[in-house]
């Protein structure tokens, strides 16, 4: 290790992405010593890594960037409905270069350790380029969604052709003309980057595993109108989005969907289908908690869907029957079904036919041999826990982050961990984070925590741990408001089933962005009555 000479730092953030980005601004402002961490050359977090052909935001650009300074708000332009991740990155980079936060980072360190010392009560973070920062605070901005899971699968080693993950895509990307290729995964990634490549490939494969329920995106270009309209509104559609259930501007009906007539209903439905992105999963506020309303929302997708595939018995199968809708993420897509009925394009049921073993050059099943240039993997991610325990956290006493939460994760509001003192976990388990618009839950998750920092460092405060009772209530919380919910009935990333031997907990706060932070509020006007403040 080369330590870094010199006094700890106040705090270290640790990546780049809207989060960590927003957090070493906000700290900086603040006075704070503060030193960003981030694996990646640049900034841009997932938008950084995930530069697949077709990688576009599910939530509407406007609502999908920075709140916190009125200027930058009025000055960025967007030139689309639904933000493609170039734009995003570009956008994230002109914000880290206007508020001049890159020379606050160390790129290219990927942080593999951080042990917390109890006699000074400071962290020391080790990075695999052998580097070490002292640190009084850390906060772990990873990302919900940042390690990756290549599949185990016999002879995965052994493809001689060209290998691509979507959530490592080369920067100067891939031309796929004249291509035989093979998608592994059915998810949002999987259903965005599958359709371009088809354009393009001679052939395409999907392997498909479990079908996802796809909404199209009705993405457009902002016209002239539209921008002088969100300019002159932005404050109010903030305000609207702050304590909202998904911290965007757009409330669902208020009238159950049992209680609505079937012409009622199929307008509602019709009407958020158009509306596109993730609010198909917010038409009626029973749909995610009552069978009946499910179905009927889950009817409407499944004749959509239909009616966009030429080859029913491919329908069949491109149909999910093994949760409701909506407690899977439901993906968003440009042209997704109606690509299969592209002579160049077919779909392998792995229910049917399992993956047999890959071999240098192709895929075999149980059925047939695939002969494939090129294999791309779409298969998700150890999605909320995982950045966190790829890493050797050690706490007081050196105790290890990963036996701690050997029984599932525990947080209290996400953020603190009992026995993991001055560490805050950002948009982490027990948060809405997912579930809701990353960027404004983002600027809501560091305000929150800097704010504690602030205090600590005006009142003398060394160590700050949240109390072992507040976080198993908060987790036991959590779990009873998704167990009132449908989500707890799929083999979800929320509820950690895609991976191996992990514990089946549902994840993030199912209860709303406007409930959660009210909770936070609450926490920091009463003083912090649920942490251990040491000085
Ligand atoms: P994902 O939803 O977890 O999908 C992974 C896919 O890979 C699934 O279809 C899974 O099948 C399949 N898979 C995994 N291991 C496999 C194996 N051994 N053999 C065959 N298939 C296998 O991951 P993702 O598509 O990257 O999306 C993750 C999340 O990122 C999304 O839910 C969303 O929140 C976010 N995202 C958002 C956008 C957007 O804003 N539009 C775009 C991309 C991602 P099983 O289901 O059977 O496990």
């Amino acid at each position: 290790m080369h330590p870094e000479q010199g006094s700890p730092y106040d705090v270290i953030i640790i990546g780049a992405g809207f989060a960590g980005l927003y957090g070493v601004h906000r700290a900086a402002r603040a006075g704070l010593r503060v030193l960003g961490l981030e694996a990646g050359e640049s900034v841009g977090g997932t938008w950084f890594w995930n530069r697949y052909p077709g990688a576009r935001c599910d939530v509407e650009s406007v609502d999908y960037s920075y709140s916190f300074d009125e200027d930058l708000q009025q000055s960025w332009t967007w030139t689309e409905r639904f933000a493609a991740q170039p734009e995003i990155l570009s956008y994230i980079d002109h914000v880290a270069d206007r508020f001049d936060l890159k020379q606050r980072y160390r790129f290219g360190q990927r942080v593999t350790a951080a042990h917390f010392d109890d006699s000074t009560s400071t962290w020391t973070l080790g990075t695999e380029a052998g580097d070490e920062y002292r640190s009084r605070f850390v906060v772990f901005a990873t990302g919900c969604l940042s390690a990756p899971i290549k599949p185990n699968l016999p002879g995965v080693e052994t493809f001689a052709g060209e290998e691509l993950f979507t959530a490592q895509w080369p920067e100067e990307g891939v031309p796929m003309t004249g291509k035989r290729v093979g998608v592994i995964g059915t998810g949002s990634s999987g259903i965005q980057v599958s359709p371009i490549i088809a354009r393009e490939a001679r052939e395409l494969t999907v392997f498909q595993r479990s079908p996802n329920f796809s909404v199209p995106v009705p993405n457009r270009p902002w016209t002239e109108a539209d921008q002088q309209e969100i300019r002159a509104t932005y404050r109010q559609r903030r305000e609207k989005s702050y304590y909202a259930p998904a911290a965007t501007p757009h409330a669902g009906l208020q009238t159950k969907a049992v209680e609505l007539s079937a012409a009622e209903r199929e307008e509602a439905m019709e009407d958020r289908w158009n509306g596109g992105g993730v609010l198909f999963n917010k038409v009626f506020p029973d749909q995610n908690s009552d069978l009946t309303a499910n179905e009927f929302v889950r009817d409407f997708a499944v004749a959509k869907i239909r009616a966009k595939i030429d080859d029913q018995t491919v329908a069949d199968d491109l149909i999910p029957t093994d949760h409701p809708i909506g407690t899977k993420r439901i993906c968003t897509d440009s042209g997704y079904y109606e690509m299969f009925n592209r002579p160049n394009v077919s779909l392998v049921n792995l229910r049917r036919e399992a993956i047999e073993e890959v071999t240098p050059t192709g895929v075999r099943t149980a059925n047939r041999f695939i002969e494939l240039d090129t294999l791309v993997y779409a298969t998700g991610f150890d999605a909320m826990t995982g950045a966190l325990l790829r890493i050797d956290i050690r706490g007081a006493q050196d105790a290890r982050l990963g036996d701690t939460w050997a029984d599932g994760p525990v947080t209290y509001l996400g953020f603190g961990i009992p026995g993991f003192p001055n560490m805050f976990s950002i948009n982490s388990v027990g948060t809405p984070s997912v579930m809701a618009n990353m960027v404004l839950h983002s600027e809501q998750q560091l305000d929150w925590v800097l704010a504690l920092v602030e205090h600590c460092r005006a009142q003398g405060i060394q160590r700050a741990e949240v109390h072992a009772e507040a976080a198993e209530k908060w987790t036991d919380h959590l779990m009873e408001v998704a167990e009132g919910t449908l989500f707890v009935k799929a083999n979800s990333w929320y509820m950690g089933a895609n991976v191996e031997g992990k514990k089946r907990v549902f994840m993030p706060y199912i209860g709303g962005f406007g409930n959660y932070r009210r909770y936070c509020d609450e926490e920091r006007d009463g003083g912090y009555p649920n942490f251990e403040l040491t000085a």
